[in-house]
């Protein structure tokens, strides 16, 4: 492996849509579908190419150097395919969809508690339509669970799982990446992620990848997107420390002022 001096970032999208009233919790997490094309279109102009995270893995293996970054979207909601995905075709880019197989074609359920709207998660005939595009799949849990602290039967019903109950419905094989609930996880947690055999797993903990040996794929930053990142902060979150600065303050799932 030879080092690599460009850090590679993987952007971190929830949902893609306009945003909801002002005091809505959770509404920083909405970006809107203008402001995601032109997050697309500028690295387009610059000549980076988006990926999926298994497209993406060569690059962070040390494998393969290029202008490349990583699209995310946790959670699987119907947004991501009615909104992001023509702007992620036009631009001939892959990403990956974090889905949560317990709760297809219903609503974010996990947040009701905390009085954030309901919104609609992609059902397996919308999950075919994402494959079917050139999209991929990967996994969020079974029931969005916050993994820190569950025992060994749980968190293999949660982890692995739900990569079999994806396998199944989707009939394929190589659901291969996996992202951590509310970016909650602890050694149990990332062990459970590596005997169910996912290659990659996701965090909130802010920063770019920096590809060398000792990068654990189980324990991957992102670059954390919200409403108010124009396109102006996504380069600064990209092309400077900005984002790995953050790394200490990981981004907090409850927090509504992002
Ligand atoms: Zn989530």
């Amino acid at each position: 492996m030879t080092a690599n001096a460009r850090p590679i970032s993987i952007l971190m999208y929830h949902q893609i849509d306009a945003a909801p009233p002002k005091g809505s919790a959770l509404r920083g997490l909405v970006v809107a579908p203008r402001t995601f094309y032109w997050h697309m279109a500028v690295m387009w102009l610059l000549g980076y190419r988006g990926l999926s995270i298994s497209d993406l893995e060569p690059y962070l293996l040390g494998q393969k150097h290029g202008k490349v970054f990583g699209i995310t979207f946790d959670d699987g909601y119907v947004n991501n395919l009615k909104n992001a995905l023509p702007v992620l075709t036009r631009f001939r880019f892959t990403s990956t969809c974090y889905v949560v197989p317990g709760l297809l074609g219903k609503t974010n359920a996990w947040d009701a508690e905390h009085g954030i709207d309901q919104v609609p998660l992609m059902n397996s005939a919308d999950l075919q339509t994402w494959l079917t595009a050139g999209q991929e799949i990967g996994s969020h849990t079974m029931t969005h669970a916050r993994l820190q602290g569950m025992d060994d039967a749980q968190l293999s019903a949660e982890v692995a799982g739900s990569k079999a109950a994806l396998e199944a419905l989707l009939m394929m094989r190589g659901v291969r990446h996996f992202c951590y609930p509310y970016g909650a996880y602890d050694a149990a947690a990332v062990q459970a992620a590596r005997v169910g055999g996912y290659a990659t797993a996701t965090t909130t903990v802010r920063g770019r990848v920096l590809v060398s040996e000792s990068l654990d794929m189980l324990r991957l930053p992102r670059v954390l997107v919200s409403r108010t990142t124009t396109w102006v902060h996504l380069l600064l979150k990209c092309f400077t420390r900005y984002e790995d600065k953050r790394a200490a303050a990981p981004f907090v799932y409850e927090q509504t002022s992002v």
